[in-house]
């Protein structure tokens, strides 16, 4: 049995780990793109910033901790077709030398790519690229690219082009770095992924660290400045009233989001679903006989959504696991995801699982939704810190959909989303939040902790429109 896992990340290596972990005596070889195999991206952010301080540590394993489990990995390996019926895998080293590799089940972990909006000056043949100061950020090629400019052309300013979750970390690592930052997005809010009224909170942490921030602003040129001017790019936009916006700086970083990077699939006949993304069951198979996918290439079922495609790191993970057990022989399916996710800026958090209020009603919920105010210890013991909540359920059947949090970093708001998110999955009712039996004591909790206090709010509000 030779299990042949394509893609050298979160996905990939997951699967390629669980078959050996399954059956020592499987054959099983990893092929990588680039000569960085099981490196953790999601800490990029952490490295830019100097935390991190050598990019080595971002292994999760080093390539001698996965030889060592007895898989191959084949690094700087580029897959270019797969022969579904002949069951091979075409693969060309960094030289240029081809090699036929014959598997029996296939597992394709090919990731995302950052996307690449049509601003002028970033895109066509003479568009801007790390080489000039103008970055994209996915990989750890892109991640030296960065440090290079950062570390030869000494920036003083960044334009951050996207204020998603990379985008606001980013701002963060940059300016630790003593950058002055301007972060341009073009929604009316920071991190829509939440509320608006959590994201205009997540904007004033960014300004209170001497961040400019301008919503409401859509990129559309970014070019050499002319001598003279305060930075060596000149980014134009447009704001919603359609007036001109400039802003000069030494470097610029687009972080607009990813895209399944399908193309190898794509060619082999593979069936792509929501976002472009490979259709796959939960099993994990895709429409090809001994193919399956996983990962930020691969469409996600959602337990409450069905589904949709969100890439995330956690999913990859879990999904890459199933992958390689059902590629052995196994049955297990992807069990789905709740879009559980959360994001350190500067000192606070903000998290989210589930729906929110109109992702509810699009699903066919009938949704409320309740913003609440809690302390995250007792305030009489020093320290403590409110945790702004919103608890979205369905107001006819009480079941819990989604729950938003944000607050300080050390309010444990990572910690008490993953409650929110066990409770959905176990698809509990918002009141029965109330009954767990979670912990406390004053420098840690409250008797109700405040999740159980956000779940009561929002019961009192059901209940009176009830009334
Ligand atoms: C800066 C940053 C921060 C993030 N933070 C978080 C976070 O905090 N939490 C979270 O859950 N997620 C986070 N993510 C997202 C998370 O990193 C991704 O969801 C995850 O890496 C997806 O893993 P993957 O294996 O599907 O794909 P990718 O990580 O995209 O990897 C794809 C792999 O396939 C290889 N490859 C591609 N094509 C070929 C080919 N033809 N032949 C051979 N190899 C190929 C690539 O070299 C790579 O090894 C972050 C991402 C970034 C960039």
């Amino acid at each position: 049995m030779h299990l042949v896992a394509v893609g050298g990340s979160d996905a990939g290596i997951s699967a390629a780990l669980r078959a050996r972990e399954l059956d020592p005596l499987s054959d099983v070889t990893v092929v990588v793109a680039d000569a960085y195999p099981n490196f953790s991206i999601c800490g990029i952010p952490y490295y830019i910033s100097g935390e991190v301080t050598d990019w080595h540590n971002l292994a999760h394993r080093t390539l001698g901790d996965l030889r060592d489990t007895g898989m191959n990995v084949r690094l700087n390996s580029m897959a270019t077709d797969i022969d579904v019926a002949g069951r091979t895998l075409l693969v060309v080293d960094e030289t240029g030398v081809e090699d036929l590799i014959k598997y029996d089940q296939l597992v394709v972990g090919t990731g995302a790519v950052s996307a690449r909006p049509p601003i002028d000056g970033l895109v066509g043949d003479d568009a801007l690229g790390p080489a000039d100061g103008v970055h994209l950020l996915h990989s750890m090629g892109d991640t030296f690219e960065l440090m290079r400019t950062l570390e030869t052309l000494h920036p003083a300013s960044a334009v951050i082009v996207g204020a998603g979750y990379i985008g606001l970390e980013m701002a963060e690592g940059l300016s630790a770095r003593g950058l002055s930052v301007t972060q341009l997005e073009q929604l009316p809010e920071v991190l829509s992924t939440v509320d608006p009224s959590l994201g205009a909170l997540v904007h004033a942490e960014l300004l209170g660290h001497g961040v400019t921030v301008k919503t409401g602003t859509t990129v559309k040129k970014i070019g050499r400045a002319p001598s003279g001017a305060t930075g060596r790019f000149k980014v134009d936009a447009l704001d919603t009233a359609g007036h001109a916006i400039v802003v000069f700086a030494d470097m610029v970083l687009v972080v607009v989001g990813v895209r399944p990077n399908t193309a190898l699939a794509g060619a082999a006949g593979a069936e792509l679903g929501v976002g472009g993304a490979i259709s796959v069951d939960r099993t994990m198979r895709t429409n090809l006989e001994g193919v399956y996918a996983a990962g930020d290439c691969v469409v996600t079922h959602h337990r409450l959504m069905g589904l949709t495609y969100l890439p995330l790191g956690t999913t990859a993970h879990k999904q890459g696991r199933v992958a390689g057990e059902n590629a052995l022989g196994g049955s297990r399916k992807f069990a789905g995801s709740l879009g559980t996710q959360v994001v350190k800026i500067f000192d606070m958090a903000a998290a989210r699982t589930g729906l929110r209020d109109h992702e509810a009603a699009a699903a066919g919920f009938d949704p409320l939704t309740v913003e609440f105010i809690a302390d995250d210890h007792k305030a009489y013991y020093p320290g403590s810190h409110r945790i702004t909540m919103r608890y979205t359920g369905d107001r006819t059947t009480g079941r819990l959909l989604g729950v938003q949090l944000f607050g300080h970093k050390h309010a444990e708001i990572a910690k008490r989303i993953d409650i929110a998110a066990a409770a959905i999955f176990n698809e509990m009712n918002v009141d029965a939040m109330g009954e767990l039996d979670l912990s406390y004591t004053p420098p840690l909790g409250s008797p109700w902790d405040a999740v159980q206090m956000g779940a009561q709010a929002w019961v009192r509000d059901q209940q009176s429109i009830g009334r």
